[in-house]
């Protein structure tokens, strides 16, 4: 079975950053996968900028080469690659001056004033103002156009409102895609169809009958050169404001009466309103700061976090919390998050476990009863979980087993599992905000998040060592067990 194509209005989508990291590893082979299978109009471009001078040729030439390196051999065909090179223009654009702007609008114009014009903002926050105030005042946006911003937006909620109030001076709400790639992920995709397409779940998703839930989004990697910006936010901002607490939306809403972009926006900011706050009366007990040291990683042997640095420290590398949400579905279910780099593997993972069941009829000698659990994977192996008690087949009496219901679609299906960003790039063309963050949801994430990170400044929180390559410090382990519960331990 193959995934169905929507084909889309012909757009050009502008990459600002082309020339950078994301553009090289994630964009030119998202919009690659999406030509090839002819999602793409004919006359559709994709032009280049950022402040290097280089020709149309030469940015073909880069873009072969995130191909070849991103895109898997088996889908580098001759026919598409040419045609998608052959989309492919630059234009040299400083953010900062009016250096190159009259050229790209120049482009743009040939392209006619009724084509969609997408841009996509893949460059540092700081000139996230710049670019949107001269695309608007340099005359390069009509009447379809849309902005796409990556994270982080802001680094509290004063800088995201001052951020905000820039786009929104320029351009229209419904105009403004914040992207948060986790929402494009496949199975995220998956636990809403799991959770709103089945009677199944939605009876029992709520305090009575689950227990707790957790999400990890653990990176094995260290700072891998992003030193100025990492250390400057730290892991509360960079995966909990908004990767972590997006996931946690999704799994505590509401059914909203769509999937809508509103609809679905409106539910998950009332989960972000309804979190327990953290301030300094409660900041030690529900959370945990973590800085990698030495140790190993992917077999081989690592620094520490202020060696990579080179330089002191007290930025968390790590951080675990126990969230709370205050509302009649999830009184009482703690919701623990932890996220960090340099840990034992690269994983995403939320799972959800069931409480016990009240009585067993089973004697000792059948073994323990497991609580249900739900794993959602989001990487690396995508897929979704359902672990129950059955017996273990064949004669020899009442054993009980603990074992998968295997929900892993890629390999049911037999079709690619597209990366979130293929999604997401045409979700704009669509003009389709259900996968993107609202204003209002960015504000109630900084509005959870600010105290925390004033109550660890007031309380003086530093973060606690642990040896890379392993699950974080000990306190994390702490946290989850004062209250008789473990961090799930991937299989
Ligand atoms: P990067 O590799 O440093 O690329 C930055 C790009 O911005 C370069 O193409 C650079 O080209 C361009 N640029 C810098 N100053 C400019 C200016 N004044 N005018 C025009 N262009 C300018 O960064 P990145 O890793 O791709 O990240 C880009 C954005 O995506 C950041 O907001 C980051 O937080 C976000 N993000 C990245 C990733 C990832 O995996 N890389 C993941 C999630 C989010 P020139 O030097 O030629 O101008």
């Amino acid at each position: 079975m193959s995934s169905q194509i929507i084909p889309v209005e012909p757009f050009d989508y502008v990459v600002f950053g082309g020339s950078g990291d994301l553009a090289e590893r994630k964009l030119l082979p998202a919009l690659y996968h999406r030509d090839r299978d002819g999602q793409l109009p004919l006359e559709s471009r994709i032009i280049g900028a950022s402040r290097t001078q280089i020709t149309d040729e030469d940015y073909r030439a880069f873009a072969r080469q995130a191909l070849t390196d991103h895109v898997g051999a088996a889908a580098l065909e001759d026919e598409a690659v040419e045609r998608f090179l052959g989309r492919l223009h630059y234009r040299d654009v400083d953010a900062r001056s009016d250096h190159g702007w009259n050229e790209l609008r120049g482009l743009l114009d040939d392209g006619g004033q009724d084509r969609i014009r997408a841009f996509y903002l893949a460059v540092s926050p700081a000139i996230f103002g710049d670019i949107a105030t001269r695309i608007s005042e340099m005359g390069l946006a009509n009447s379809k156009t849309r902005l796409v911003v990556e994270k982080p937006v802001g680094r509290d909620l004063a800088s995201a409102n001052d951020l905000n109030d820039v786009l929104g001076r320029h351009f229209r709400e419904d105009q403004i895609f914040r992207i948060d790639h986790y929402l494009g992920k496949e199975t995220v995709q998956n636990l809403m169809a799991l959770r709103f397409a089945n009677a199944l779940y939605e009876p029992i998703w709520n305090s009575t009958h689950i227990d707790h839930v957790q999400i990890t989004v653990a990176e094995s990697v260290g700072l891998e050169g992003r030193v100025t910006y990492y250390d400057k936010a730290g892991a509360l901002r960079d995966m909990v404001q908004n990767h972590i607490l997006q996931l946690l939306c999704l799994v505590a809403l509401e059914p909203p009466s769509s999937m809508t972009a509103d609809a679905l926006r409106d539910e998950k900011l009332k989960v972000l309103r309804a979190l327990e706050p953290i301030t300094a009366g409660n900041v030690e007990q529900t959370t945990v700061r973590g800085q990698y040291r030495a140790g190993a990683s992917s077999g081989g042997a690592v620094k520490g976090y202020v060696d990579d640095l080179e330089g002191s420290s007290d930025t968390e590398t790590f951080v675990a919390i126990k969230a709370e949400i205050g509302n009649w579905r999830w009184a009482g279910v703690p919701f623990y998050l932890r996220t960090g780099k340099r840990l034992t593997q690269r994983m995403s993972e939320i799972v959800v476990t069931f409480r016990s069941i009240p009585h067993s009829i089973f004697d000792a000698s059948a073994g323990a009863v497991a609580q249900n659990q739900l794993v959602i994977r989001l990487q690396p192996d995508e897929g979704i979980r359902q672990w129950l008690m059955i017996k273990d087949p064949g004669p020899g009496g009442m054993r009980l087993r603990h074992v998968p219901l295997d929900m892993t679609f890629a390999s049911s299906f037999r079709t690619r599992n597209p990366d979130a960003y293929e999604r997401l790039l045409m979700d704009v063309i669509r003009g389709n905000q259900t996968l993107f963050m609202r204003r209002d949801e960015v504000e109630a994430a900084w509005r959870w998040v600010d105290p925390i990170l004033k109550a660890w400044e007031e309380r003086a929180v530093k973060p606690q060592g642990y040896t890379s390559g392993t699950w974080g410090p000990s306190g994390s382990i702490a946290l989850i067990e004062r209250d008789g519960r473990t961090w799930h331990e991937p299989e």
